[in-house]
């Protein structure tokens, strides 16, 4: 019986097995290094044990510590979780040689599985079918190559030691094989400290199609049916579903079959993942098989009903499978999106910080048609370091069907607020919104081929009420803060508003990092039956007038305009706010006339009126483009003429006074469009 299980891992795997332990009466033993002294893991476990600083090789791979640490506890099982130290068969010997019980599959399988070419063997043997491809000791550069030009090209060379696509190389003629094989020996030389290659048919347009298998330890074994992994970048999954689209009932019987035969062919115990490449022509081949938990298990889980990591650990007390193949269902649809701190259009370049905001979609209700489950190690407020893998969460939906699981995913993408950090979620809304996504043409090389409709798309527009709801903001924040406390608000510059005063000011704000003129009317509410608690605005933007209300109302802002009522989630960073609605977000920035910031400001000072005076002249039409420095508008204060002039390249919108009327000394006289930075 295991009644007390020690977590080797961090983050949301950690947590996911601590919840099902937890359900099943187990005591938890977290492992945590400097970075993660108050992760979500470590809080949520019975006991949490320090394993050293942040680098994984000083902390989460130290596995004779941990080791230690378990025996010291009375701790009868180990949860290595994925990553880490899942896969390294030492460490599962280590356990059963201190009679403590490895989750996962004997030292022997591991070992089997733990070279793509040794694997490989095994299944040949086994007669599961194979891409076709040269997997030998024979090393030569012209033994590979021979067996290349014998396949013909394109050829994939692939690190037999080879994970989380390292070492990997297309090679498309037979003139690049040689420039090709060294660069795939160096990244797996730096990778895994082994240079030993296989070479494989590449296959253009094949799907990534994956059997989630389980045996025990009395010889029984099933399939879970399986997950499609098409859709990657750069070889690693983005979006996970089960069951796989447009796949016939006759393959999912014949592949399961096969990673049957793949899991005895190495007497498999406990959970793991035989991968397929399924091709064009109904065809499918062995890839290799990942003997441990994989990230995707939820997909599986959903449609299956069936808690995977209770699986485990009964199989791991010696129980036999809780189900036989013909017990198991597959009900809906499921998928999962992977959101990552990362940016998509720099090359998904990892990202790290504080997490300042983490506002998740709502859970499904109970007796609703559809599902939504978020496994995450992370809060807000926690920091998302350089050490591990940036994924801050899985955000998994079901639905009775694909369509409106998808349904599901994209609209719980939409309520999935994060700031801090560059996150991934445009992006997955984006793939998962698009039309070939939607009819389910699914390729490995799904993100490459829509690459001109995912990546660096204008940043969704700006509507003409947001630079509105963004001063409505920071004004409710002001006026909430002000009620609690005496202290200047940090929230920005407006700090001159009383409540129940009409009152004008003019304001820039940089949306996006692009500058918009405003005049600001704060209006007297009364007999609005809002303004008990809010606040009402008229915000004159050039030529159109907006008029908007609103409160806070727990952490959201509620706003009405034109009588819609919508809410937002907001945050604060280093003096930009972000604004997150359903369908857009955006940061900015408020800019009093008075306080300019030229840095970021185009529009600046120097837009305003410089005291209060008389418009005399507008000098360039609106729409018209003009350079740094020209004259737009020329003012009369103090009996003298004064020219404001561009501050930058840029476009007169529009002008907020006609000729002859009396401005304010500050007040924004033109709505100018600066030809932005980036743009
Ligand atoms: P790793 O262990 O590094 O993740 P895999 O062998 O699992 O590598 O392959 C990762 C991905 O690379 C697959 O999901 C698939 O998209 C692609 N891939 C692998 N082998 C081939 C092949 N022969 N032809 C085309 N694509 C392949």
């Amino acid at each position: 019986m295991i009644k007390k299980l020690l977590i080797a891992n961090r983050g949301e795997i950690a947590c996911r097995v601590m919840r099902t332990a937890k359900a099943m009466g187990i005591q938890t033993v977290a492992v945590y290094s400097d970075a993660d002294a108050k992760a979500l893991h470590v809080l949520q476990a019975d006991e949490a044990v320090h394993l050293g600083p942040a680098p994984s090789k000083d902390s989460y791979l130290r596995g004779t510590a941990i080791i230690e640490y378990a025996k010291k506890l009375g701790v009868d099982a180990i949860h290595p979780g994925y990553g880490f130290l899942s896969e390294n068969a030492e460490f599962a010997k280590a356990c059963t040689a201190h009679d403590i019980i490895f989750v996962g599959p004997p030292a022997s399988a591991i070992e089997a599985m733990g070279s793509k070419s040794a694997a490989k063997k095994i299944m040949e043997a086994a007669g599961v079918p194979l891409v076709p491809g040269y997997h030998g000791d024979d090393q030569d550069e012209a033994t590979l190559k021979q067996a290349s030009d014998a396949m013909g090209y394109p050829v994939l060379l692939k690190a037999a030691a080879g994970g989380g696509g390292k070492g990997m190389r297309q090679v498309w003629k037979e003139s690049e094989f040689s420039a090709a094989l060294s660069a795939a020996k160096r990244e797996s030389m730096a990778s895994f400290g082994d240079e030993h290659m296989l070479v494989e048919k590449y296959l253009t347009r094949p799907r990534h199609v994956e059997i989630q298998v389980f045996c025990d330890t009395h010889g029984n074994g099933v399939y879970l049916f399986e997950r499609d992994c098409s859709v990657q970048r750069r070889h690693q999954k983005v979006i996970e579903e089960a069951p796989a689209p447009n796949f016939p009932a006759n393959i999912r019987q014949q592949m399961g079959g096969a990673a049957l035969q793949a899991a005895k062919a190495i007497n498999y115990v406990g959970a793991g993942t035989v991968e397929f490449l399924y091709d064009e022509d109904g065809s499918f081949y062995f890839m290799e098989m990942n003997t441990r938990l994989q990230v995707e298990h939820p997909v599986t889980e959903m449609i299956t009903g069936e808690d995977l990591v209770r699986w485990q650990l009964d199989v791991a007390e010696g129980k036999p499978l809780p189900k036989n193949q013909s017990e198991l269902t597959l009900t809906g649809h499921a998928f999962e999106a992977r959101i990552y701190a990362e940016d998509p259009n720099n090359d998904f370049l990892p990202a790290s910080g504080t997490l300042s905001l983490i506002k998740t979609p709502m859970l499904s209700a109970q007796g609703s048609a559809s599902k939504v489950r978020i496994d995450t190690g992370v809060q807000q407020g926690d920091e998302i370091s350089v050490y591990y893998d940036p994924m801050i969460s899985k955000l998994v939906v079901w639905g009775e069907n694909r369509e409106a699981a998808l349904k599901q995913l994209v609209s719980a993408l939409k309520q999935y607020h994060i700031d801090g950090v560059t996150t991934n979620i445009d992006f997955l809304i984006d793939v998962a919104s698009s039309e070939p996504f939607g009819n389910a043409e699914l390729t490995t090389t799904f993100i490459d081929k829509h690459a001109d409709s995912l990546f660096n798309k204008q940043s969704k527009s700006v509507t003409a009420e947001l630079p509105a709801i963004a001063l409505l903001t920071v004004l409710s924040r002001n006026q909430c803060i002000e009620k609690q406390s005496l202290l200047p608000s940090p929230w920005g510059v407006i700090a001159a508003w009383r409540p129940n005063m009409e009152y004008q000011e003019s304001l820039t704000v940089l949306v996006n990092d692009k500058a918009h003129a405003l005049r600001l009317i704060h209006k007297d509410a009364s007999g609005d039956t809002r303004k008990q608690k809010g606040i009402a605005l008229k915000v004159l933007t050039g030529s159109d007038s907006i008029e908007v209300a609103g409160h806070l109302e727990a952490d959201k802002l509620i706003t009405f305009v034109d009588g819609v009522r919508r809410s937002y989630h907001f945050s604060q960073n280093d003096g930009k706010f972000g604004l997150f609605g359903q369908d857009s977000h955006c940061h900015f920035k408020v800019v009093a006339p008075d306080i300019g910031d030229d840095d970021d400001n185009h529009t600046g000072a120097s837009l305003d009126a410089p005291m209060n005076g008389t418009v005399v002249a507008h000098l360039v039409e609106v729409g018209v483009s003009v350079k740094k420095d020209a004259p737009l508008l020329i003012m009369e204060a103090m009996k003298m003429e004064h020219s404001i002039a561009a501050p930058c390249d840029g476009m007169v919108r529009g002008y907020f006074y006609q000729p002859g009327e009396l401005v304010d000394g500050g007040s924004v006289l033109i709505d100018f469009d600066a030809d932005s930075k980036g743009e």
